[in-house]
């Protein structure tokens, strides 16, 4: 019966692992979480049941370009009823899309645009059957750069009492269950497939400096395919794209501080194949899909294993054997460090918070948020369990340089797994790998002809 839902909607003839489960469940009105990884059909597990209820399912999703990318994918399979509300639309844009919100089979926006009053106005009388929380996980991710709104939606989840609520990610730390829970005042059910990606092989390399790292990677670009470069700073970003660039390669930056145009130029660029390489901090990468993703580079290591598996798993998407490799220097132990314990909130913050001593903005703004429904003595509570919760991911993710075991296993043993089967390339410390041999075009120096010459000889 489901599969011929699935033929009739989307054409194809089986599902993926875990799809159908899931589906099963939110047919059944059961409230789940849904943790499968990246490319493994997440959307689907929303999409069919919406056709099956025909009834509104709302998406809380935490990025303009994920939002733009479900919208344009929604739209590709024919479905006209969607629409989408976010900062990177012009007002014109923004009014045509509230002015369908009533007919929308599917409803795309933000935590913090829908907390707004005015905004919660405009679809609080809907009737919605499914709210889905895509990419959950950032529910869990408390710190400075941590997104307060995720943790007021309770209030708009309880205020669709009929809804059932599908909250789907790729890489789940085991406090998410609970996080989720507790902020949303409900229990679920967790479907939960592997998070291990049998097609991408595992490299780790240590260097002395960064001039090595550059020595080593740059040579290693002409042939590691579409690649991404993650690194841990704007300004890092920026600097090795030029080293880059200087050696030959068309290469674009992705950052937090980019505006709404430069990143969806830029994001446009990597997925035509305009340019082979992308240099990004973690800001890069949720919602993007492009399929051939062949390499990540971690030119600094990421902050927890639950980084590290979601950033890697950008590539491969078409199944096809792709490559994760980090490099690391003893100096980048201070850059992570400073990275994620610096600009932290931790109890003291909540303490002079509670006296109205003076905060930096960053973190007040953040505090101003939560204060609307959390005591301090649960903000404490809270921000106590992310220092830990940041710790621990770090220190792992520290010890990953040094292993001489499974790499693989390492890190998925991090998150209560455990390896059925190794693949065949799995990583360097099981086994010889060979770099992936898919060469990237270098910047073509155009060709003038005569008369374009002689009229630049002329030019002043
Ligand atoms: P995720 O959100 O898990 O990263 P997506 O939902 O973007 O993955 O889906 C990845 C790709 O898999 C999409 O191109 C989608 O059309 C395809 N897909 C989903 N379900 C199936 C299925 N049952 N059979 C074949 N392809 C599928
Ligand atoms: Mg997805």
């Amino acid at each position: 019966m489901l599969h011929e839902d699935l033929k009739k909607w989307f054409g194809f003839e089986s599902f993926k692992p875990g799809q159908e489960e899931i589906i099963n469940n939110v047919l059944n009105n059961v409230d789940t979480l849904g943790i499968l990884p990246t490319g493994s059909g997440k959307s689907l597990c929303y999409q069919l049941p919406t056709y099956i209820k025909q009834k509104t399912t709302l998406v809380i999703s935490p990025l303009i370009s994920l939002m733009d990318d479900q919208v344009m994918q929604l739209k590709l399979q024919g479905e006209k009823n969607v629409c989408c509300i976010h900062s990177g639309m012009d007002e014109n844009e923004k009014q045509q899309n509230i002015n369908c919100l009533k007919q929308s089979k599917f409803i795309f926006l933000s935590p913090e645009f829908i907390l707004q009053s005015y905004n919660f106005k405009l679809i609080k009388d809907l009737t919605i059957g499914m709210i889905v929380l895509d990419e959950a996980h950032c529910l869990s991710e408390w710190g400075y750069d941590f997104r307060p709104h995720y943790a007021l939606i309770g209030k708009i989840v309880n205020h669709f009492q009929e809804a059932t609520v599908l909250a789907l990610t790729a890489t789940a730390p085991s406090y998410l269950t609970f996080d989720l829970e507790q902020i949303l005042n409900k229990s679920f059910s967790v479907i939960k497939n592997s998070m291990n990606r049998d097609n991408i092989s595992l490299t780790h390399k240590n260097f002395a400096d960064d001039d090595e790292k550059l020595k080593w990677l740059l040579p290693t670009l002409e042939q590691s395919g579409p690649t991404i470069i993650y690194v841990s700073s704007k300004k890092m970003c920026l600097s090795l794209a030029q080293s880059i660039y200087n050696y030959g390669f068309l290469t674009g930056i992705y950052h937090g501080d980019l505006s709404y145009q430069e990143r969806h130029t830029v994001q446009h660029q990597f997925i035509n194949n305009e340019i082979p390489i992308i240099v990004a901090t973690s800001a890069f990468g949720m919602g993007i899909n492009k399929k051939d993703i062949r390499t990540i580079i971690h030119f600094h290591l990421s902050t927890s294993p639950s980084s590290y598996m979601q950033e890697i798993g950008r590539a491969g998407r078409d199944g096809k054997q792709s490559q994760a490799i980090s490099l690391y220097q003893p100096d980048d132990s201070y850059l992570l460090e400073t990275l994620l314990f610096t600009d932290i909130i931790n109890i003291e913050d909540v303490n002079a918070y509670e006296l109205s001593q003076f905060l930096p903005p960053e973190k007040s703004d953040i505090l101003d948020v939560l204060r609307t429904q959390y005591t301090f003595a649960q903000l404490r509570n809270i921000f106590d369990m992310a220092y830990k919760r940041k710790k621990t991911g770090y220190i792992r993710m520290l010890g990953y340089k040094n292993i001489d075991q499974c790499r693989r296993s390492y890190l998925i043993e991090f998150f209560d797994e455990s390896l059925v089967e190794k693949p065949e390339l799995c990583c360097d410390n099981d086994c010889e790998l060979k770099l992936i041999n898919i060469i990237n075009r270098k910047k073509v120096k155009r060709k003038m002809d005569f008369n374009e010459k002689i009229q630049n000889l002329f030019k002043k």
